[in-house]
């Protein structure tokens, strides 16, 4: 170090290999002078909107939910439940490393149903909400899936997506989701994905309310995505981050995942409880695995947890012991469902809302979409330029791709975004 030091500013010219004089030269300024600059993330919105001083401006870039006054939402239930969580008066200590079981146990039925035959052959472990799950089923895969290491995410996806598994160690690659003539859903086009990628691929699918298009598959056409799934010996991964916050019943919302299980696919699984349960900066959320038996079952916990230990040795407490009241105790899981319900049809209903006043101002476009999309964002189908004329000439803020966040629109600010949108559309 001091050696480097007194080179660097005596300036003595040494003989040395080029990548040794790089890094000196480095070193003698800053240690991360070439770090660098990366593009600013999506909370670029919300900078743009704080600066804006309109007094009615409108965010519609956050994701997360907001009451019909626009302000955060804490469910009454979570209130009840961390009240309990306190006056148990319970220690501090480390979970285990896959979590607190109470809120694990609880997590799983949720997804795959009480009477599942995945329960008794269930791999699961807490995680730092939907994205630590992705993140850890992102690992294993890397480490032990015997294929191509390699995941197909929809085209779009969610923004982290790719980051994830890419951090993960994993390929990523597209197939086609979203049709933009038809602002629906290019099911063809995935069916045909599907079909032509090697036998024994990874596919990620949004269990419900695919974000950021808002549109999913029916009923029927999972069954179908199932059965050329299995055809042609794909591995599914489920990544459900908004059960029963897409149509307010968390047992229709899980019919994806269910029907995988029940045809037989030895599926993963990412469950967040950010926007269900509102836990958003608590970080709830699990990742499970269905093995094909108890001894398989086994070996793929060790393994999850040698891969969890090194990364933080074990997930925080206070949101999932939350949680686990919530579920664990029938009035409260009562009381949060009606919530959930709640929360999905004021979505529902600020959809509807917005269609109307759109075709009231003489919007002859076709806005179907605007409520037969499902969950927290709805995909306009607006432009670029459009999206920027929205925020500079009429102060409503959301992402270039005409996502909108539908829990951002208020009864009150309804009437003015349709006006706006009406303007630069049409
Ligand atoms: N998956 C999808 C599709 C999401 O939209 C989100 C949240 N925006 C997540 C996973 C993960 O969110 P969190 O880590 O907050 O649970």
């Amino acid at each position: 170090m001091l050696s480097t030091l007194r080179v660097a500013t005596r300036g003595a010219v040494v003989a040395r290999s080029a990548s040794a004089f790089r890094f000196q030269a480095v070193r003698a300024g800053s240690t991360w002078a070439n770090v660098p600059q990366g593009p600013p993330a999506i909370l670029g919105i919300t900078e743009a909107f704080k600066a804006d001083s309109f007094d009615k401006k409108i965010n519609l870039g956050v994701g997360a939910y907001r009451d019909d006054k626009g302000k955060p939402y804490v469910l009454p239930s979570v209130r009840a439940a961390e009240q309990k969580v306190v006056s148990n008066n319970l220690n501090k200590e480390y979970a285990g490393i896959t979590g607190v079981p109470e809120f694990t146990k609880s997590a799983a039925v949720l997804a795959y149903g009480k009477d599942s035959s995945a329960l008794d052959r269930l791999v699961i472990t807490q995680s730092i909400s939907g994205t630590g799950a992705l993140r850890i089923g992102g690992a294993f895969l890397q480490r032990f899936y015997p294929g191509a290491k390699k995941i197909y995410i929809p085209n779009p996806s969610w923004a982290n997506h790719g980051a994830v598994f890419k951090d993960s160690g994993l390929e990523v690659d597209k197939y086609r989701y979203y049709d933009p003539k038809s602002i629906g859903l290019d099911f063809e086009g995935m069916v045909a994905d599907l079909k032509a990628a090697p036998k024994g691929s990874i596919f990620l699918f949004h269990a419900c309310a695919h974000n950021p298009t808002g549109v999913d598959p029916t009923p029927e056409q999972w069954k179908e995505i199932s059965a050329v799934v299995k055809e042609a010996g794909h591995y599914a991964f489920f990544d459900m981050a908004y059960q029963g916050f897409a149509s307010g019943d968390t047992n229709k919302d899980a019919f994806a995942v269910r029907h995988f299980v029940a045809e037989g696919h030895n599926i993963c699984l990412a469950q967040s409880f950010a926007k269900n349960m509102g836990l958003y900066g608590e970080r709830v959320g699990a990742f499970s695995i269905v093995a094909k038996d108890a001894e398989e079952k086994k070996r793929i916990d060790s393994q999850v947890k040698i891969l969890v230990r090194p990364l933080y040795s074990n997930p925080p407490i206070h949101g999932a012991r939350i949680a686990a009241e919530i579920l664990n105790d029938a009035t409260l899981h009562k009381q949060w469902l009606a919530e959930v319900k709640e929360m999905a049809d004021r979505i529902i209903t600020m959809r509807a809302l917005l269609k109307d006043n759109l075709e009231k101002l003489g919007s002859k476009h076709d806005w179907s979409h605007i409520t037969s999309q499902i969950g927290m964002f709805a995909y306009t189908g607006l432009t670029a330029a459009q999206m920027d004329s929205l925020a500079k000439e009429h102060s409503v803020y959301a992402t270039k791709d005409g996502r909108i966040s539908v829990a951002g629109i208020t009864s009150e600010n309804v009437g003015r975004l349709a006006e706006a949108i009406y303007k630069v559309k049409g």
